[in-house]
């Protein structure tokens, strides 16, 4: 489907695009899928990349905070006049904060201090209460993310707290929309499908979705940080947020997230911070695609599994946000430069070379 203009420009259409919606949370999902070129060069199979950026709070994780919401007021968990409470990296709470606002509900959000203070200052944007916390505590101690948005979900009268990590809906989005969107936009032809994991709430979700659908065919990738314990890292802390999982040195392992369901992933690709960064900047300058540090990483692992593949394979990859949000980090060359990437400073062509 497309429409021409009087000047011959043809902009292709979609149910989206034409849509009226009667509140946000009707505007979630439906994303696109936009085809990598230059930056796939020499690679035979065809790369999709959907850009999650285009939900209405600017993320993938959207999705995850409308099933949420969904799930909570329908079990009677939270009630006209409640407030939502959520530990989050930032782009759950965004999710949370932008839909429970148009619902009528308070939003308060614990942030881990490597958050950027972008998406700090979006949070506060949209009327929620914001609490950084220092990261890299173990998960039980007292200032871990998760303590802490339980412990205020307990003191706030009327308090529901959305526990991502182990909230069943969150999965539950993306078997219901991100999985079936991406086996109809590609008519059934995806053979490959790759998300960073975070939450796991997007790999597993539509990985359930597709491995169904193609009765088991659709390979599903992980993609993570190097050092995170996802693919057996050892744990120690990266740079690209909202991916992976830490591993405090004096702690043992914890137990992974129950959005997290590992029996449907096929592999894992670990993708270092350089080379993550090194495929974002390139994203932007030479597909015109700006997106978040994690997109860098799924994109990365994706091409990695790409290159092996032949004509007829077609690999699908989450990019979950836009790099508007961290233009003061990921594409600022002071930070660049301070944390060990100076080869991608200073405006330079895209870096080849080792991390
Ligand atoms: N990338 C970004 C930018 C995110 O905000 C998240 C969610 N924390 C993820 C990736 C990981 O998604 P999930 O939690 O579904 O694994």
């Amino acid at each position: 489907m497309s429409n021409s203009e009087p000047g011959g420009a043809v902009l292709p259409g979609s149910a989206r695009s034409a849509a009226v919606f009667d509140s946000i949370d009707q505007a979630v999902g439906h994303t696109p899928l936009v085809r990598l070129n230059r930056i796939a060069d020499g690679i035979e199979a065809t790369v999709y990349v959907k850009l999650e950026y285009l939900n209405p709070g600017g993320s993938v994780k959207d999705r995850a905070a409308l099933f949420m919401l969904d799930a909570a007021e329908a079990a009677g968990e939270l009630r006209p006049g409640g407030v939502v409470v959520e530990a989050t990296s930032g782009n759950t709470g965004i999710g949370l904060a932008a839909i429970a606002a148009a619902r009528g509900y308070r939003t308060v959000v614990v942030v881990p201090d490597k958050s950027s203070r972008d998406k700090i200052a979006l949070l506060r944007a949209y009327g929620a209460e914001v609490h950084v916390t220092p990261g890299g505590r173990p998960v039980g101690h007292p200032e871990h993310l998760r303590s802490v948005g339980l412990r205020l979900a307990q003191e706030i009268p009327g308090a529901w707290f959305a526990g991502q990590y182990d909230n069943p809906a969150n999965p539950a989005a993306h078997r219901e929309t991100t999985g079936p969107e991406i086996w109809a936009q590609t008519g059934g032809a995806v053979t490959h499908y790759v998300a960073g994991i975070g939450t796991g709430g997007t790999v597993s979700g539509a990985g359930e979705f597709l491995k169904q659908a193609s009765d088991g065919r659709v390979v599903i990738v992980g993609a993570d940080p190097e050092t995170s314990v996802y693919g057996g890292g050892d744990g120690r802390a990266w740079y690209v947020e909202s991916v992976g999982h830490y591993r405090h040195p004096d702690t043992e392992l914890d137990e992974w997230p129950l959005s997290y369901h590992t029996e449907v992933i096929d592999r894992i690709e670990r993708i270092s911070d350089g080379e993550s960064l090194r495929v974002l900047h390139r994203l932007a300058k030479e597909e015109g695609l700006l997106l978040g540090g994690s997109s860098g990483t799924s994109i990365a692992a994706a091409l990695r599994v790409a290159r092996s593949l032949g004509p007829t394979d077609v690999v699908v990859v989450i990019a979950p946000d836009s790099g508007r949000g961290y233009l003061s980090k990921y594409f600022d060359d002071g930070w660049l430069g301070q944390f060990g990437f100076p080869l991608l400073a200073a405006h330079g062509e895209p870096t080849v070379g080792s991390a």
